[in-house]
This record gives C-alpha cells, sequence and structure tokens, in this order.
C-alpha cells in the first residue's frame, strides 16, 4: 500500500509553479496597489491556477500507470480527480467575476459587456468555455443522471478545456507578455487536450484489451460468479485485491469495473458480480464460451504489514479472497497474520464464507470472523478491538459500503489508530 502523497505534491508543485512564475514578473506591491489592480491579480491568479488543475484533471483520467502509483490506486485517483475539479471549477468561476469587480468600479455597463459575448474571440471563447463548464457539471453536482448519459456529458467537458485554449492563446494578458508563462500554462492545455482525446477517442485503439473467454458462469443467490479462461497470448498479470475493466461486447458493450476474486497463481481469472443495477443484472445473461473484453488490471489494495485486519462488506469481500489465496502462495506473504471480518446481513447472505473457511484452514495465520449485522446491528471497531487485540500496530484494510467503512474509519482514528494505517478500497469511481 503506498500513500497518495507523491501525487497531491506534484499537483500541488505544477500550481505553485504558474503562481511562482507570475510572481516574479512585477513586484507584489504593485500586483495589489489599490482595489481595481488587486482584481485583476486575483482574477489572473485564479485563471492560472484553475487551467493548470483543469489540465490535470483531464490528466488524471487516462488511467496511466504512473498517475495510480502516484495516488496510491485509481480509486484515490478518481477521488483527486473530484477534488481538483471542484477546486478548479471555482477558481475558473472567480476568475470573471474578479474581473467583472474591477469593470464595474468604471460603471455596471462596462463589466456587463465584459461578461456577455461580443466581437472579442478571445474573450468570447473564455466565456464559452466557462458555460461549458457550468452546464456539464450541472450534472455531476446537482443533477442526477444514471452512470451512462452523466458519463456522456462528463465527457464533454473537453470542449471547455478547447475554448480554454483559444482563450488563452488570443487574450492580451500577462500570458501573452511573459513567454515562460505562456509556454507553462500552453504545455498543461496541449497535455490536457492530448488526455482527453486519449481517454475520450483514441483509448480504443492504444489502451490493452485482453481477450478472455468465459469458462463457466455460477449463479449464487444475488452473485454471478464468472471464470474466465485468457485466449492465447492474451493472459494479464495481476496481483491479489486488484480490479479490472470489462465488457462482453455481443451482450454488454460498456466497461464496468470488478474486482479478480480469484489468485494470480490460478489459471483464469473469476470475478464475484453482484446484482445492483442494469449491466450487473444482465450479466446473469452470460454464457459458457462468451467473449469478453478486458482492461486492466488497476488497483493497489494490499499491505506489506505483518499484522493485519481486514474487513469486508457484502460484495466488499471480492479482493480479500483474493488476497486471501496469496497469502499462502507467496512467500513473503506466508508469515503475515491476518484477521478477516466479514460482515453480511445473515448467514444466507455469506456466500463466500465457505470458500473462505477452506482457505483457512489451510493457513493458520488466517483467521476468519463473520458479523451478522441483521442480529448484532452495526459492526464497530469495539467489536474488532476485543477479537483482534491492539490495533495500533496493524494496517487496517477496508472494503464495503461507503458509509460502514466511514463510520469504521472514524472510530478506529477515535482508539489511536493512526490515518496512514487505514486503508479504504471503494467500489465506486467517483
Ligand atoms: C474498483 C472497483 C471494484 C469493484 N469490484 C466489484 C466486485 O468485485 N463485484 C461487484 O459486484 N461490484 C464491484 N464493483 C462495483 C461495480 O462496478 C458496480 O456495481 C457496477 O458497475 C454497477 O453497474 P450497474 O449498471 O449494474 O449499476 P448502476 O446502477 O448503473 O450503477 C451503480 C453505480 O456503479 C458505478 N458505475 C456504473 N457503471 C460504471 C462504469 N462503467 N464504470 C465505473 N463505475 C460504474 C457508478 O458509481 C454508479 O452510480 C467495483 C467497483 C469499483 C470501482
Amino acid at each position: 500500500m503506498t500513500s497518495n502523497k507523491t501525487g497531491w505534491t506534484l499537483v500541488f508543485l505544477f500550481s505553485l509553479i504558474s503562481v511562482l512564475i507570475w510572481t516574479f514578473m512585477q513586484s507584489l506591491s504593485t500586483r495589489f496597489v489599490n482595489i481595481s489592480v488587486t482584481m485583476t491579480s486575483l482574477g489572473q491568479l485564479t485563471a492560472l491556477v484553475g487551467t493548470i488543475l483543469l489540465c490535470i484533471t483531464f490528466i488524471l483520467s487516462t488511467r496511466l500507470r504512473a498517475i495510480e502509483r502516484a495516488f496510491g490506486g485509481l480509486d484515490k485517483v478518481y477521488v483527486a480527480h473530484h477534488i481538483i475539479g471542484t477546486v478548479s471549477f471555482l477558481l475558473l468561476l472567480f476568475h470573471p467575476l474578479f474581473l467583472a469587480i474591477k469593470f464595474a468600479m468604471i460603471s455596471a455597463s462596462t463589466a456587463l459587456h465584459f461578461l456577455i459575448p461580443s466581437s472579442d474571440i478571445a474573450l468570447n471563447a473564455g466565456i464559452f468555455s466557462l458555460t461549458a463548464m457550468i452546464l456539464f457539471l450541472l450534472f455531476t453536482f446537482f443533477i442526477k443522471l444514471n452512470y451512462q448519459k452523466w458519463k456522456i456529458t462528463h465527457k464533454l467537458l473537453g470542449t471547455a478545456l478547447l475554448f480554454a485554449l483559444v482563450h488563452i492563446l488570443f487574450i492580451t494578458s500577462d500570458i501573452s507578455r511573459n513567454i515562460i508563462l505562456r509556454y507553462y500554462i500552453m504545455a498543461f492545455v496541449f497535455i490536457g487536450i492530448a488526455s482527453f482525446l486519449y481517454r475520450s477517442i483514441f483509448h480504443i485503439w492504444l489502451v490493452k484489451k485482453y481477450e478472455y473467454v468465459v469458462k463457466d458462469v455460477k449463479v449464487s443467490g444475488s452473485i454471478t460468479n464468472i471464470i474466465l479462461d485468457a485466449k492465447e497470448g492474451q493472459k494479464l498479470r495481476h496481483l491479489p485485491g486488484q480490479f479490472v475493466f470489462i465488457s462482453f461486447p455481443k451482450i454488454i458493450k460498456e466497461f464496468h469495473p470488478f474486482t479478480i476474486s480469484s489468485s494470480p497463481d490460478e489459471e483464469g481469472i473469476r470475478l464475484s458480480v453482484k446484482s445492483l443495477g442494469d449491466y450487473t443484472s444482465n450479466i446473469q445473461e452470460i454464457k459458457k464460451g462468451d467473449v469478453a473484453l478486458i482492461e486492466g488490471p488497476y488497483g493497489m489494495f494490499r499491505s506489506n504489514a505483518p499484522s493485519q485486519i481486514w474487513i469486508a462488506g457484502g460484495i466488499g469481500i471480492t479482493p480479500f479472497i483474493s488476497l486471501a489465496k496469496s497469502l499462502k502462495d507467496s512467500k513473503n506473504n506466508r508469515d503475515t497474520k491476518v484477521d478477516l471480518y466479514y460482515v453480511v446481513g445473515d448467514k444466507a447472505n455469506a456466500v463466500f464464507l465457505e470458500e473462505l473457511n477452506n482457505i483457512a484452514k489451510q493457513n493458520k495465520n488466517l483467521r476468519v470472523i463473520t458479523y451478522f449485522s441483521a442480529e448484532k446491528g452495526r459492526m464497530n471497531a469495539d467489536f474488532v478491538s476485543r477479537s483482534s487485540g491492539d490495533l495500533k500496530d496493524k494496517d487496517i484494510l477496508l472494503c464495503g459500503p461507503v458509509l460502514m467503512m466511514r463510520n469504521l474509519k472514524e472510530d478506529f482514528k477515535k482508539m489511536g489508530v493512526k490515518n496512514s494505517k487505514i486503508h479504504m478500497e471503494e467500489f465506486a469511481l467517483l
């Protein structure tokens, strides 16, 4: 398990560099000499940092390995994408507002002229860029759409970046006056646009898709277990706890993320899917012999700590099955002591209990503890510490419903467990 400090440090540094170049162009005393000039300066600063951050959100969506490593897992990359995107949007929203205040000090009509389209290409491009952001982000923050429709609106945000490029190319400002600042910002905008084109169009050809064939499908209650074999020369290499994006071109073309619930040492791979919505319900129609395309693997949900607590809620058990199986296989992990808490409503929902007990029989260091919430109520950290002893030196891995993970994390922190020792895998990419 790696921390996501590298990624965040880089984001901070890239933003800071733009501010530093801007600062060295002119003394700060002249930049903030009176209200009107201060408004211009604030407008410029919000534009610089907002643009860098906007480009970074596109770069983060490429799913490149280096980015995943820098943030400590793809789910963390998407959390960062969400946070950075929100900050960038707010900064870019304030950019014209600060400038409008400056113009309002001359007259209300000057300010109004500045905010509505005119014959000025640069200004128009800026207005269109912000309008596109406001319009398409309504569907991220306020209007709930189903995932596929939302994804289309989110991809259209690329138009905001294209308009931003025109705005930056033609506007007369510090970016046009200072060549270093100009090239610095332009480099980011071009990388942002390249990232957008890569993920939304060219990934079809550029990102490797492994071809697999369905070997078996087993339905157990609301869980469908799909066992897949690689076609000749198509086997992907994965680590325990990782996930893939999978599509079944004949039945369901969309790619959805699922954790590999088998161990890397097994011949094929197994995915265990809980029916929740359209895709996961249709998955029961998959038959032996169907072809699947797989992108990945992704994820860094594992730990090397000698003593670990794993807590799974419902279908959140999938990464732990893979991790548990590979405990005995891997020389490095053979002495790792693990207490695995399997939290489900009742015994009927503990679909993987038998399999886990069989794994535990072969590994004395693995203890499986069931927790039936219908009987005992909400799972809490007290229960874990009573059963597993002092938690401070252990790594705690959580996977399950977001609310359960957040509550447990807070409980553990109150008990004195350090934040860095608690790791969560979310089954939703924000
Ligand atoms: C890292 C990771 C690992 C996962 N592992 C498993 C697993 O082992 N077993 C399991 O049953 N489920 C797993 N999931 C959850 C699974 O991906 C969703 O339940 C499924 O995609 C929902 O699709 P749907 O159309 O059935 O439901 P919907 O109701 O359409 O979607 C429900 C939610 O799932 C997410 N989602 C939907 N489509 C996509 C997509 N194409 N890409 C990304 N997210 C999407 C969205 O957050 C959406 O709000 C995992 C998710 C992630 C992020």
